[in-house]
């Protein structure tokens, strides 16, 4: 603020600001702007000397990533413990989703505690971390293969549908709700493959063809940082033919977990921005879906490559995910959402974590999601404010976290309906297993007494459903 170039208290002072009108005025909270910079990839051992126009290229980045466990100790060295490393081992060794980090991400760890580091626990993980899955968690609880149309696309909505085009990403999310696709087969899990393969693709187009309904396709995986620029044309430019199609949305992890490419592999960047260009061409809206979920994910590689697309009109959105020791504190969720802001990118969900095998330290329980919800609305402009949303296991679609028909905060039991999607049918999500009471843990492993508080639940759902509409 200035008066007469007077700036901050001074200028407030003349001004004679009302201070029970605003209490920012003299302590604001600017630290969504201070993004990391500087050469920080260079307290990792193996790329001490990678300056910066090599650590800045994609290809570098990708034939870089860590994939096992003698290449993460090859890469950090003597700065993780013993202690960490045989950790990890028993961690890769019993994780159902494989393993890959890009060098970016891998940097942005800080290895002094990698422990608590919120990114090292979405992307690596330790076996001592991990806790019982939760009984009522299998592959697939979206069952996102059940209300396939055609292999490959899911159509649940009336006017859009999911279209997995590949199944591989430039990093693995441990917490990956597709980990019964996406990845090479792990130890614990022999997978769905969703090849690259342009007949599948021409059975999804023409089923798209035939559905006038169809207006919003979500071309996602997989990553589709992972297409090669001329099939993510073909994609693009063939979707946009169909004439009821109106909009598309690229789903990709890469501007959270390698912004560089944006910058550097140009021919991708250009398809992109072809497709973007012909869709507003055409009337149509192209958009690119990304996915942070901590503010330490945003450096000034990010923001030089967020501004590549503002200036071509390329608009990207985020989809984070709540998750137990990375996000789950209000501060931080206000200040990736700042952060994401302050960088053009539109923070447009936070989702409750899926049912996931094998990473239930990483959930959190409703009520959580609850007190994020109300703590980041308000902190910033609306349309910049997520919404906190239950992706309902069966197939309910993703509800808003406090629209449940019914919660029992001691079963963790939430009961959500969706009445667009599935009419009729009312669908449970599950608190964390290991936040639930010792009693109740018991409960959930006696099949009978499991079915009980389940029955228990969806009763008294209905009633207040049943009430509601009365
Ligand atoms: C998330 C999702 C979509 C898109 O939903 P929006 O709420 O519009 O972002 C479409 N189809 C499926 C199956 C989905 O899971």
């Amino acid at each position: 603020m200035t008066v007469e170039g007077k700036t901050g208290a001074e200028g407030a002072r003349e001004l004679q600001i009302n201070k029970n009108a605003s209490g920012y005025c003299d302590s604001p909270d600017l630290r969504h702007r201070e993004l990391r910079g500087g050469e920080f990839w260079k307290r990792i051992p193996a790329y001490a000397n990678v300056p910066e126009e090599m650590f800045n290229d994609h290809k570098w980045q990708l034939k870089n990533s860590i994939t096992s466990v003698d290449k993460l100790l090859e890469t950090l060295a003597d700065i993780v413990s013993q202690e960490f490393y045989n950790d990890a081992k028993a961690g890769f060794a019993k994780a159902p989703m494989a393993v890959r980090v890009s060098p970016y991400a891998l940097a942005l760890m800080n290895w002094d505690d990698p422990y608590h580091d919120p990114l090292r626990r979405q992307f690596i993980p330790i076996a001592s971390s991990l806790t019982p899955d939760h009984p009522e968690l299998h592959l697939d609880t979206l069952q996102e293969q059940n209300d396939s149309a055609v292999f490959g696309l899911t159509h649940r909505y009336p006017d859009k549908a999911l279209f997995l085009a590949l199944d591989i990403c430039p990093v693995y999310c441990r917490y990956c709700t597709r980990s019964y696709a996406v990845g090479f087969d792990t130890d614990e899990v022999s997978k769905v493959k969703l090849a690259q393969d342009d007949k599948r693709y021409q059975q999804i187009f023409e089923y798209v063809r035939t559905q006038p309904q169809l207006e919003d396709i979500v071309i996602s995986g997989g990553d589709a940082y992972m297409l090669r620029p001329s099939r993510l044309k073909m994609i693009g430019e063939t979707l946009l033919d169909i004439p009821h199609v109106q909009r598309l949305r690229f789903a990709t992890k890469g501007p959270a977990i390698m912004p560089m490419k944006l910058i550097s592999d140009q021919e991708w960047y250009d398809a992109v921005r072809f497709v973007v260009d012909k869709g507003r061409k055409l009337h149509k809206e192209v958009v690119i879906h990304t996915h942070f979920s901590h503010p330490d994910e945003i450096t000034e590689i990010s923001k030089r490559a967020m501004d590549r697309c503002m200036e071509d009109g390329i608009t990207v959105r985020n989809q984070a995910v709540l998750q137990r020791g990375v996000n789950d504190e209000p501060d931080t969720m206000i200040l990736l959402t700042r952060r994401l802001s302050y960088i053009n990118v539109h923070p447009y969900y936070v989702y409750m974590h899926d049912l996931v095998k094998g990473v239930e330290d990483l959930r959190t329980s409703v009520q959580n999601g609850i007190n994020i919800e109300k703590a980041v609305r308000g902190s910033t402009a609306g349309f910049n404010t997520p919404n906190v949303v239950v992706d309902a296991p069966g197939g309910g679609g993703k509800r808003v976290v406090h629209s449940y028909e019914y919660y029992n905060r001691e079963t963790g039991i939430s009961v959500y309906a969706a009445p667009t999607v599935k009419k009729d049918r009312l669908f449970l999500y599950f608190d964390p297993f290991d936040q639930l009471s010792e009693d109740i843990r018991a409960a959930w492993r006696d099949p009978k007494k499991r079915e009980e508080m389940k029955n228990e639940a969806l009763a008294e759902a209905q009633k207040n459903v049943d009430a509601a509409w009365a």
